[in-house]
């Protein structure tokens, strides 16, 4: 990710429109004239907060004019189109938000404790279960993540060909840099799913 934005973020569009105007364009023609545009500090650290109904852009995305830039931007802008419209996968990850945030904290201690003490009683291995479907649920929310991601990014190449910021013989910088990105929240999905089948084979051994 770090490496494709590095490479076209010297790949400066035609029409030098920064991160921040191509948002700006993309929320007014949206209708989305309420929605501000913020700062915010580190690298790659851009998101929308639906709870401030901000999108935030970091140093080298607002104001820089390079296609990777745009892209980024404009897949920011692509999550405040999903809540304007009330796409029904952002919805569900809302509406899992609290339950995930309580399980993560929860999973892996009641898994520990229940392998540890699983001789002792059968009520720890019940323990590690009910750890490992806590675990599950957080998986399950990285999969969700994952076709809200992929909308975002859909629905900033189009709104970009939409309003005319880059030119078709540029679009291929925001696209790779987009894929990019979506490859990391695969990597997360497959790693979360790899734990929890671990912690299913540990326990499913434990017990017999
Ligand atoms: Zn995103």
């Amino acid at each position: 990710m770090n490496k494709t934005f590095e490479k076209y973020q010297s790949q400066h569009s035609i029409k030098r429109i920064t991160g921040a105007e191509a948002a700006r364009r993309i929320l007014d023609s949206n209708g989305l004239q309420n929605v501000p545009i913020d700062l915010i500090t580190g690298n790659l650290t851009d998101n929308y907060d639906p709870t401030a109904n901000v999108v935030r852009l970091s140093q080298s995305v607002y104001n820089n004019t390079s296609t990777a830039a745009i892209g980024i931007a404009c897949h920011e802008v692509g999550h405040a189109l999903q809540y304007a419209t009330n796409y029904p996968p952002v919805r569900l990850r809302m509406a899992i938000i609290p339950v995930t945030r309580i399980g993560s904290r929860l999973s892996v201690p009641l898994i520990i404790i229940g392998i540890l003490l699983g001789s002792l009683s059968y009520f720890f291995t019940v323990l590690a279960y009910i750890g490992i479907a806590f675990f599950a649920q957080s998986t399950f929310f990285q999969l969700v993540t994952l076709p809200v991601e992929l909308n975002a990014s859909k629905r900033a190449l189009q709104q970009i060909q939409a309003n005319g910021l880059l030119y078709d013989s540029e679009i291929q910088g925001a696209k790779d840099v987009l894929n990019a990105a979506a490859l990391t929240y695969v990597a997360a999905l497959a790693l979360s799913l790899n734990q929890l089948i671990r912690f299913l084979l540990i326990v499913g051994r434990r017990r017999r």
